[in-house]
């Protein structure tokens, strides 16, 4: 038996059928479902209320880079039909707005604990349970437990001296003041140009007094075309969501952007160029739905990056810094593609200014602002958009402890492994909905989420069904699925970019693209293949298997 045993006698243990760590999207359909299922549920949240990555994001020009059809729940038709979308790609406050009316309208808050931290989570082989410790002295303890803790919640500072030093207000984007932050007439600075820099810059360029962006690697991003919804549209909508629903579980993204079989250079050249300006003028994700090869043939991705390096040509006047703006040295799409409003033409501002770290690198950061090689910026405010520990971090964060005292940290310590995303050999009853080695951040993570979670839910079923206590996928099954992800990967160029999609933002973390990239619709056929076969992938009541044996 493991530590969690020892801790449960010295404080009250509240015994429930699931516990659900996090109240993102994820977390709050894992209550919902497993209430409506009949089961006692336990929801435990460190942000003081619902949403997740949308409770903390809270920073300026926040934005999905999904359609508001495709990035809202699919499980509810009485949802669907009294929720409005405003905009094709909502904000921050929008989405936030829509967890919370969630929450109202399925009355799930009463089943979390907020402000409480799971600091440890133990499986008791013997009893067949999980203990979960909390930050507020608390235990649960039940024989389910769903880490729904997501993929990108645990912030990341840059790896810079001095940060402490700073004496004005340092803000991070990912635990944002929930009061409103005014930059009127300050000299602000933004460290990172991934999506969050690139949706602070273009939204706090126009409100500061002097704005400096400091860039390490500039990232491709594409015109987002945003636009507010015509009530006939959203009536359309609301009329065909089924079968949008049902589009976008047999797409590769798990949302309704169309999918296409044809390759780049089956095209002539001047129709390449055509597609590509359509894609540019349309916006959003065109590109990667308008040529199928883009991720595995790298003379076709060459020349879209090429083609989107002469738009930027085009926008930024200053011919400098639109150079440095051009991304180069990784293909394009392989770090996450973003989406903007206006961010190029951001530069034309006179407050805005770029600083090329490549040129002149960041050397500290002072009491008064950044000093570079070349000298110091006093700043006001310094933000931080630099990312997350992705994937893995909030799942390795605290002491994971499975079957025969293995911790997750020793199970992970070489990069995730797991079966399907969602369950790891030796840790059983233990599900990781939107897990490292499933479709995660290459997908909608709604649709991800949701199909997880009713595959969990199916699968105790099953199990209680079949009078088992305790399932985990075989070594066998487990090392299937991660070869499976290995050879996908082995031949898609987003290995060949240093992102967080690989590990690589993130000093000392293994390496290397462990997400299924084979598109959310075949993801779900292997899920539907592994609930087929339970019985040769899955060891239940292992206890009793050996001792059988
Ligand atoms: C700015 C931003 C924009 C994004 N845009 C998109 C997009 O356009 N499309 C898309 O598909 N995805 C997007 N994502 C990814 C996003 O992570 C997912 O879409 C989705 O919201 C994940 O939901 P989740 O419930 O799995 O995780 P989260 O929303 O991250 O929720 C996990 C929760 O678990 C809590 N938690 C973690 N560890 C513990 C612990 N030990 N104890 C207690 N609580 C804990 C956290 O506080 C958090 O609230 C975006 C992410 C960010 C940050």
């Amino acid at each position: 038996m493991v530590g969690g045993g020892q801790a449960a006698s010295a404080v009250a243990t509240k015994r429930v059928d699931v516990i659900v760590v996090g109240a993102g999207f994820a977390g709050m359909y894992a209550v919902y479902k497993f209430r409506e299922l009949g089961k006692s549920v336990v929801g435990i949240e460190a942000g003081g209320d619902v949403g997740g990555v949308w409770y903390w994001n809270r920073y300026p020009g926040a934005r999905c880079d999904l359609m508001s059809v495709d990035y809202s729940y699919g499980f509810s038709p009485e949802i669907e039909q009294e929720w409005t979308w405003s905009e094709q790609f909502a904000a921050q406050p929008e989405i936030l707005a829509y967890a919370n009316f969630v929450a109202d309208r399925l009355d799930l808050r009463k089943h979390f604990r907020f402000g409480t931290r799971v600091t440890k989570a133990a499986w008791d082989e013997a009893a067949k349970v999980w203990r979960a410790e909390t930050d507020r002295g608390e235990m649960l303890e039940a024989p389910y437990c769903v880490m729904a803790t997501g993929p990108l919640s645990v912030a990341k500072d840059p790896d810079i001296e001095g940060i402490s030093r700073f004496k004005g207000t340092l803000l991070r984007a990912q635990k944002w003041p929930h009061e409103p932050v005014s930059f009127e007439g300050k000299r602000v600075g933004v460290i990172g140009t991934g999506s969050t820099g690139i949706q602070i810059v273009q939204t706090v360029g126009r409100q500061a007094g002097e704005l400096f962006v400091f860039q390490r690697t500039p990232s491709f991003t594409l015109p987002m075309r945003n636009h507010e919804l015509e009530p006939d549209y959203v009536a359309e909508m609301k009329r065909h969501y089924r079968a949008m629903r049902e589009a976008m579980r047999n797409n590769p993204t798990g949302g309704t952007r169309p999918a296409t079989s044809r390759p780049y250079f089956s095209l002539p050249p001047a129709q390449r160029r055509q597609a590509m300006e359509h894609a540019w003028i349309n916006g959003g994700h065109t590109f990667l739905g308008s040529f199928a090869d883009l991720l595995v043939n790298q003379e076709a991705n060459d020349q879209v990056a090429d083609f989107v390096r002469e738009k930027i040509g085009e926008i930024v006047r200053d011919p400098k810094t639109a150079e440095a703006l051009k991304p180069r040295g990784y293909p394009i799409f392989a770090r996450r593609p973003c989406l903007d409003t206006e961010y190029y033409e951001t530069y034309n501002l006179p407050n805005v200014h770029l600083v090329d770290l490549k040129e002149d690198p960041i050397v500290e950061i002072t009491e008064k602002g950044v000093r570079t090689q070349a000298g110091e910026t006093e700043l006001d405010v310094l933000i931080f958009a630099t990312g997350y520990d992705a994937l893995t971090g909030a799942l390795l964060a605290f002491d994971v402890i499975g079957r025969d005292g293995i911790t997750l940290k020793d199970k992970w310590r070489d990069g995730p492994r797991s079966y399907l995303g969602f369950m790891m050999q030796g840790f059983p009853n233990l599900f990781a909905p939107s897990g490292p080695n499933g479709p995660a951040a290459l997908a909608n993570l709604i649709t991800v989420a949701e199909h997880d979670v009713d595959w969990i839910a199916d699968m105790i079923g099953y199990m209680e069904a079949n009078g088992h206590r305790s399932a985990e996928p075989t070594a066998e099954a487990e090392a299937q699925w991660m070869r499976l992800v290995a050879s996908l990967a082995e031949k898609s160029l987003i290995r060949k970019a240093n992102t967080w999609w690989v590990g690589a933002n993130v000093k000392g973390k293994p390496q290397g693209l462990t997400m299924f990239i084979g598109g959310f619709h075949k993801y779900r056929e292997q899920c539907e293949a592994a609930a087929r076969a339970r019985a040769s992938n899955f060891v239940f009541d292992r206890a009793k298997a050996s001792a059988a044996a």
